[in-house]
């Protein structure tokens, strides 16, 4: 990876910190992560020989409450990538006023490579290794790139067999059946949907039409590719991991998303007028709307130039480099940032933590409305400063949220 995700991440705030006058002590603070932890994961493999794999829990901040974030299981992961992604967590569960603090954890692995056996093993040894720092009045972690449903399944149990009781709010993003919530599989893209709206009414831009490119078809690709197409949208290209597809006419959804259920890359699907593309190519492509979905660093100061659209809405955590962000906003291009976009999946993380307590469990109806609520008074909280100040919404949003915690740090003190 050439850039260093975690000094983009720190680059970031320490932009922010000169832009809002933040305290040069508090900046100090939240410049580096609370805790890292650096676990050996050795595995038996399904032929009998043994793998080490190397896995990360990193605490941010706790500052504001217990740490939340995902687990990653990515080849391209590294502590500092981990580090990144904590601090991003920091600042979204801030800006979205929730009481947590900012996690993130990953095992460096190849998923596309190992059997779902060995992905279990993982899994549960890996929580094994980082037991004494999780737990829901300390760190809950939730799925991300390459882990879902059935690996917070696995870590809910270990946790719980090593605590000699259930215990649900260990881990958010679990299936429902054993305590998860309505609608978080698919909560970050519909937050990135009512972000969209709302950013698309404020602009005057009718959604009706609206031209749309999509790098990733994971989780978040596949949910705003259905909801912005059913709102009338136009999605010209979608990609994954592999490269994908490109039509002027607009690509058949339901045919593309029939195709990558069964397990086929967007590449390889066929129709008429369709054009192959890579990863880097879907970038180069003029269109109404970009929705980076994947991975970080995609847009950088190589390819920012060529970018031809109105807004980027960040599905992915950190997928444009700072550098990057300085010509688009030169080129007018507005660009919603992932703190404040991709924040759905933990808000309805937050909800499934809540009900977990409680003991108490919502419908769908409430996870979304309470969702549209949350993310929706972030984007009016944003807005009014870009409004005000003048500013990108990216550095709004960073002023908020870092406000929020530097205030937290001011309240409690420095121990002892
Ligand atoms: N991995 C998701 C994110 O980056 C969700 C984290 C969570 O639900 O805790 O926001």
């Amino acid at each position: 990876m050439e850039v260093n995700p975690f000094e983009n991440a720190k680059k970031q705030l320490a932009l922010v910190a000169e832009k809002m006058g933040l305290n040069p002590d508090i900046h100090k603070f939240l410049q580096s992560v609370e805790r890292s932890l650096i676990v050996k994961i050795p595995i038996v493999m399904d032929d009998g020989h043994l793998e080490i794999f190397e896995g990360y829990r990193v605490q941010h901040s706790l500052v504001r409450g217990p740490g939340k974030g995902g687990v990653r299981f990515n080849p391209q992961v590294t502590l500092d990538e981990v580090k990144a992604l904590a601090m991003w967590m920091t600042w979204k569960c801030s800006l979205h006023n929730l009481p947590l603090g900012g996690a993130k954890g990953g095992v460096c692995c190849d998923p596309k490579k190992l059997s779902k056996r060995e992905i279990e093993r993982i899994t549960r040894r890996y929580t094994a290794e980082i037991i004494s720092i999780i737990g829901p009045d300390k760190d809950i972690p939730a799925p991300d790139v390459g882990t879902g449903g059935e690996h917070m399944a696995w870590m809910m149990d270990v946790y719980s067999m090593q605590h000699g009781k259930t215990v649900p709010g260990v881990v958010t993003g679990k299936p429902i059946e054993i305590g998860g919530s309505p609608g978080r599989s698919g909560a970050t893209g519909t937050g990135l949907f009512f972000v969209i709206e709302r950013a698309c009414e404020k602009m005057n831009i009718d959604l009706n039409g609206l031209t749309v490119t999509i790098q990733g078809y994971g989780k978040v690709g596949k949910k705003i590719v259905k909801l912005l197409s059913k709102r009338g949208c136009k999605i010209l290209a979608v990609t994954d991991s592999r490269g994908g597809v490109y039509s002027e006419n607009g690509l058949d959804v339901d045919k593309l998303l029939e195709w990558k259920e069964q397990g086929n890359s967007v590449r390889d699907f066929k129709g008429d007028s369709l054009k192959q593309i890579t990863n880097e190519e879907i970038y180069t492509i003029k269109c109404d709307l970009i929705i980076p979905a994947a991975m970080e660093n995609q847009v950088t100061e190589k390819n920012a130039d060529q970018i031809d659209c109105k807004i980027i809405a960040e599905g992915a955590n950190g997928p444009i480099t700072l550098e990057a962000d300085k010509i688009l906003e030169k080129k007018g291009i507005v660009v919603l940032p992932d703190i404040l976009a991709n924040g759905g999946g933990v808000i309805v993380s937050y909800f499934e933590y809540v009900q977990d307590i409680n003991a108490y469990y919502w419908d769908l109806e409430r996870v979304n409305k309470e969702l549209k609520k949350i993310i929706l008074d972030a984007f009016e909280n944003v807005y009014s400063i870009v409004k005000e100040k003048n500013i990108s919404y990216r550095l709004a949003a960073y002023m908020i949220a870092v406000s929020r915690v530097a205030r937290a740090i001011e309240l409690r003190g420095i121990f002892p």
